[in-house]
């Protein structure tokens, strides 16, 4: 959340909407969203154990604390899910659906042809995705929380699972608010929700990406080598690549920044920041 649970999370989704909202494509997105998230997972920690990027764990005891440190991550994954969906998941799709059926919003507002309205919900979506990853590094209370998140000695694609509850109560709470203010649809956050945690697992991957075959992708999206950047240690490096899916935020705000060298990264928490 930041990075993917501001960012949600993928556990359930309820099917029991209003009857001003369920048609059968909407649930079918709504479905998919569980199995598609744990695909991308299974497919994602297959390959960093093919191909690795960094040696993350090495020694005799490698695999047994490669899975205790992928089952602690899941396992809070699953906790804070498990909270959105039975705390925040209701209102969320209670605001959209009021939303929606009374053209309030700035989708609405704006009007045009459907496309043109899923496009702006989606760059509002993530644009606030980045200011609120943005406000966790810089807002002493709310790093508190993100510090979790950075903490993770060893990132592997479990990491986009690792977020304190109370960064997950605070982003799903402004969330209510934000969905009506943006005129957001079940369906277009169902979508939004489906590529920003497909996206995200894949940038906290332990995986190697060719160079030129990133340089490509991150024209669009967060790839594996901005987000080590935004995980290193190194305080400059960690204020920068806030974006979640479109890489568009940072490079708006001047906040992209690559490295010429990430093998050597180390990835955590500096214990004494001379400033925050
Ligand atoms: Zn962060
Ligand atoms: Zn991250």
């Amino acid at each position: 959340m930041p990075c993917a649970n501001v960012f949600g999370s993928p556990f359930g989704w309820p099917t029991d909407q209003s009857n001003e909202q369920p048609v059968s494509h909407v649930e079918a997105v709504i479905a998919a969203r569980l199995p598609l998230s744990l695909a991308a997972l299974a497919l994602l920690a297959l390959w960093e154990s093919v191909h690795p990027y960094l040696p993350l764990f090495t020694g005799a005891h490698a695999t047994r604390e490669r899975l205790r440190h992928g089952a602690q991550n899941v396992a809070l994954g699953v906790m804070n899910g498990l909270v959105v969906r039975f705390v925040f998941l209701g209102a969320w799709t209670a605001v959209a659906s009021w939303s929606e059926a009374r053209g309030f919003g700035m989708s609405a507002w704006v009007g045009g042809p459907p496309w043109l309205q899923w496009v702006l919900v989606l760059l509002l979506l993530d644009g606030w995705t980045y200011s609120w990853h943005r406000l966790n590094h810089t807002v002493p209370i709310l790093w508190r929380f993100h510090r979790l998140h950075h903490s993770d000695r060893q990132m592997d694609v479990t990491t986009a699972n690792r977020f304190h509850l109370g960064e997950i109560v605070l982003s799903s709470l402004l969330r209510i608010p934000l969905l009506a203010l943006f005129g957001a649809s079940v369906l277009q956050l169902a979508v939004y929700e489906i590529i920003l945690f497909a996206v995200v697992q894949f940038h906290h991957a332990n995986i190697a990406v060719p160079e030129s075959v990133d340089r490509v992708l991150r024209a669009f999206i967060v790839t594996p080598h901005l987000h080590k950047v935004h995980h290193s240690i190194d305080q400059a490096e960690q204020h920068a690549n806030f974006s979640s899916v479109l890489t568009w935020w940072d490079r708006a705000a001047r906040t992209l920044r690559l490295s010429p060298d990430l093998s050597q990264v180390v990835f955590g928490v500096d214990e004494h920041p001379t400033s925050r």
